[in-house]
């Protein structure tokens, strides 16, 4: 698997984009800035088959409407792209696409599966997504009161990879600790609370779950020097596994 921390940060972060990662051609989230943050590191719109949304706030969501669009204009949509997301997010997507370019058409985009050449996969807590060559299973997440929330376990090439953004901890961000070999969190800032997972608690983890390698995404400016237990990937940073 080839991995591509697009972008690592939080919304109020200066130094780096909001946070999504290409797996393969697989994207995870796709918030504000993120279309032109592909296209920045050269890697454009037209490698991701697999869009995979955790939850509607703007830093995971709002560029979708971008990278609808933008496939269109580049004639890319002889390919086709799956939207995996947590329950509404046909519904979500239709509603961004009214508000920014319906031009007073309230019925432009009934038909956008065919239009854009799209697929939606909604899945609820443990429900499945499973094609040829991968696996994702999504988990509900704790991401105070904003509900729903999806993490996911993507099973590909004999490895267990979790992406959980955005979460306080819960048991099923402890499953995927268990049962994965790489762990991509939201470690917002330094402590932990409902909403968001705290480096303080997150540089622990390894001692308990052995099995699994942790990373630091989705995180704000802090001062990351002196930890060696955990990756803090830049933005454009490649790893193969
Ligand atoms: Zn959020
Ligand atoms: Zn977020």
């Amino acid at each position: 698997m080839k991995i591509t921390f697009v972008g690592t940060g939080t919304m109020g972060c200066i130094t780096r984009c909001n946070t999504s990662v290409l797996i393969d051609n697989i994207l995870f989230d796709i918030g504000m800035g993120t279309v032109k943050q592909l296209e920045r590191l050269k890697i454009y719109t037209k490698k991701v088959e697999y869009l995979v949304i955790t939850h509607f706030h703007a830093d995971h969501f709002l560029d979708i409407p971008n990278l609808l669009i933008g496939r269109g204009i580049r004639k890319e949509t002889e390919n086709k792209l799956v939207i995996v997301g947590p329950k509404g997010v046909r519904e979500k997507t239709v509603k961004l696409m009214q508000f920014t370019h319906s031009d007073g058409n309230s019925q432009k985009y009934d038909r956008i599966e065919e239009k854009y050449n799209l697929e939606f996969v909604e899945l609820e807590n443990k429900e499945e997504y499973i094609t040829e060559d991968f696996k994702i299973q999504a988990l509900e997440l704790q991401h105070g009161a904003c509900k729903p929330v999806n993490g996911y376990i993507l099973e590909k090439d004999g490895i267990k990879l979790a992406y959980a953004c955005d979460t306080g901890f819960c048991e099923n961000y402890y499953k995927m600790c268990e049962e994965c070999d790489y762990m991509l969190s939201d470690v917002t800032g330094l402590k932990s609370t409902d909403t968001h997972i705290g480096l303080e608690e997150y540089k622990e983890l390894y001692k308990k779950y052995e099995n699994c390698k942790f990373y630091a995404i989705h995180r704000a400016d802090y001062d990351i020097k002196g930890i060696s237990n955990i990756k803090f990937p830049m933005d454009g940073e490649i790893e193969e596994i």
